[in-house]
């Protein structure tokens, strides 16, 4: 397969920007003051969607995997750990300003003529020196705003596994190749945070780190990289939107020995979406070094052997795969007149924006719509929607023409509309309109909810 040189969907960042502000899943923080740059807030179909790839992630990750379990550490850690994990020495951009537009660059982030002759890529003013910029936000814990109560908020949420890793051993019996899986906001003061979500001060992470042998970290390397990629291809996202970037000697971080990050192809280009390390031993070292205890391993099967375990990465940003799903779930179609509907040739319902979400992670799972408001259309309808409720998220609507409900759950992304009729009062039968080939079936209502569990798990997209 050729690879992708340039996005060729009809989405853009301005266009899935003002979806998402429109329909509720996105908004930007504190926008009555004009808003808060790098955060946002996630409305009623955004934390759903959220809250789902989470789930997801967290199934495939812990549920499937009888040798990984879950942690959910604290924010606010020691700050000792980010001495050890090089966090305070290392975790820095390479930053410089502009002394005529006054614009700050990431210096790593703009051409590299630019940077040899230091001349602004903005307004060709100068550019002062590079100097480093650490990414860590800090704040003070206790009555005093003393140095003594400095402490930081989490700039990856890796670290809380590793202080963590003999607890689970001890507590849960596990034994190496073992992994702990963990989602959960970090924090980074990111200086440019444009495009919408995809770079963020405040941001969630979805993390596993596999505890392996020494010399069997390579072979675990790659069995992680076959995962994830397979991972996706079960969410159902366009596969040629993803590729594999390894990391160079110049961008490999100061832990790493081996990096590759699974790129996805935005509408602004690829960019990085999850990345797969090989940490080495060197956390666990350290961790060891600043806190005097041992960290090693003891492996009772084997003579009682002791080593420090290597560890393979897998980190996914959580809120960054929601961007993500929404760019490869977006399109816009021209569409031939719905049945029972009562559209018309030339009527402006004939292009449709949709969302193609994997039904498994789709913030509404089904719309329940009565086609008429009366004759106890709307009682029955309602009557369905509670009996799916325990099983479903669901949404009612009954408000306008049924061609302009089927629309606006089609922006929405939800993948079954089922909708109640005459017919409905007479035999029992609901019509249900599949999302993506806008059929209909009908079907008993006792059948409805068994129907969309398995069309959810059976779901392939086209
Ligand atoms: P970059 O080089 O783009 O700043 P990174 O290589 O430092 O990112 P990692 O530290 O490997 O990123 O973080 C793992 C994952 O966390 C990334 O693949 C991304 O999905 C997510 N992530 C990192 N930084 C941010 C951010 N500022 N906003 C949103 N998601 C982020």
């Amino acid at each position: 397969m050729a690879e992708l040189t340039e996005y060729q969907g009809p989405a853009s960042m301005e266009k899935i920007t003002s979806l998402a502000k429109r329909r509720g899943f996105v908004f930007q923080s504190s926008e009555i003051y004009g808003g808060q740059n790098g955060a946002w807030d996630y409305g009623p179909l955004g934390i759903e969607l959220k809250n789902r790839i989470a789930a997801n992630w967290w199934k495939e990750m812990t549920q499937l995997h009888d040798e990984i379990v879950g942690l959910d550490a604290a924010i606010l850690m020691h700050p000792r750990t980010w001495e050890a994990s090089g966090h305070v020495e290392n975790f820095t951009d390479p930053l410089a300003d502009c002394k005529k537009c006054k614009n700050r660059f990431r210096t790593d982030m703009i051409p590299e003529e630019n940077l040899k002759k230091k001349i602004c890529p903005e307004c060709g003013g100068e550019l002062t020196d590079t100097r480093k910029f650490n990414l860590m936000f800090k704040t003070h814990i206790g009555p005093t705003e003393d140095n003594a109560g400095l402490i930081y908020l989490r700039p990856e949420t890796a670290q809380g596994i590793y202080v963590n890793y003999k607890n689970i051993i001890q507590s849960s019996r596990m034994k190496i190749p073992f992994g702990i899986a963990q989602i959960g906001k970090a924090f980074r003061n990111e200086i440019v945070t444009k495009n919408f979500i995809f770079r963020t001060c405040e941001f969630e992470q979805m993390e596993m780190q596999y505890f392996v042998k020494p010399g069997t970290d390579v072979d675990w390397f790659n069995e992680w990289k076959k995962r994830r990629w397979a991972y996706y291809e079960k969410l159902g996202v366009k596969m040629d939107h993803l590729r594999w970037h390894q990391h160079g000697p110049g961008e490999l971080a100061h832990y790493a020995k081996d990096a590759y990050d699974i790129e996805y192809l935005f509408p602004m280009g690829w960019r990085e979406l999850e990345g797969i390390h090989n940490r080495t031993n060197y956390d666990l070292t350290r961790h060891t070094e600043y806190s005097g205890k041992d960290l090693q391993y003891i492996d009772q099967d084997n003579n009682n052997d002791r080593y420090i375990p290597f560890i393979i990465e897998t980190s996914a940003g959580l809120t960054r795969t929601l961007l993500m799903l929404i760019c490869d779930a977006y399109d816009e179609e021209k569409v031939a007149l719905e049945k029972n509907t009562g559209e018309t040739e030339g009527s402006a319902d004939d292009w449709r924006t949709v969302l193609r979400f994997h039904p498994a992670v789709a913030p509404i799972t089904a719309a329940i719509l009565p086609l008429m408001k009366k004759d106890g259309l709307a009682e029955l309808a309602q009557d369905i929607r509670n009996e799916l409720k325990e099983d479903f998220t669901t949404d009612y609507d009954q408000a306008g023409a049924i061609g302009r409900r089927y629309r606006r759950q089609d922006e929405a992304g939800t993948p079954f509309c089922v909708t109640v009729d005459y017919q409905s009062k007479d035999d029992g039968t609901v019509t249900l309109r599949y999302r993506d080939s806008m059929e209909q079936v009908r079907l008993p209502r006792a059948a409805l909810a068994e129907k969309i569990r398995q069309e959810i798990k059976g779901y392939k997209r086209n």
